[in-house]
């Protein structure tokens, strides 16, 4: 301990000064992207209400810098929450398209997984994967609010590895 009873800095020669953080700008960018998602529900089926009670206060949803948002041009993650059929489907790449890039998707529950227990029906999409590109994918039916928080954290991992560069979709 110092004089003050601050710990002591210790500068050596070839150690880092203290107080100093060493970094590079892909780790600060890609810290400030995962740290502040904001995310356009997209909830179409039962699993929406576990997204919901995610989102409110006893999950609390926002302490991971998750902000819902209503358009999908401020958005930059898409949940998709429930049954894709196939009239949907043409609605979901559509307000994927104005996600401003980069942007992710995570798919919750076994019906935006890959259909679920409509796996094959004539009017389901054997999963949202088929439509846009999947980040992370929370199975269950539904998933519970801790599923889908590890499926964010998941994310948050997948995005803190990225590139700088934009992927080619
Ligand atoms: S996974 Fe289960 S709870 Fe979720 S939308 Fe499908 S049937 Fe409903």
């Amino acid at each position: 301990m110092g004089v003050s009873g601050a710990p002591a800095a210790v500068a050596t020669e070839t150690g880092p000064m203290p107080g100093i953080v060493l970094t590079n700008l892909r780790k600060v960018i890609n810290w400030s992207r995962k740290s502040s998602l904001w995310y356009m529900l997209f909830g179409i089926a039962c699993c929406a209400i576990e997204m919901m009670a995610t989102g409110a206060s006893r999950y609390d949803f926002d302490r991971f810098g998750m902000i819902f948002r209503a358009s999908p041009r401020q958005a930059d993650l898409m949940i998709v929450a429930g049954t894709v059929n196939e009239k949907m489907a043409d609605v979901v790449k559509r307000l994927y398209d104005q996600m401003a890039e980069p942007r992710w998707v995570i798919a919750m529950g076994v019906c935006a997984v890959n259909g679920g227990p409509y796996w094959g029906s004539y009017n389901v999409v054997d999963g949202v994967d088929l439509v846009v590109p999947v980040d992370v994918y929370v199975p269950g039916c539904p998933p519970r609010p801790e599923a889908l928080l590890h499926g964010v954290l998941k994310l948050q991992e997948k995005i803190q590895r990225e590139g700088l560069a934009l992927p080619v979709r």
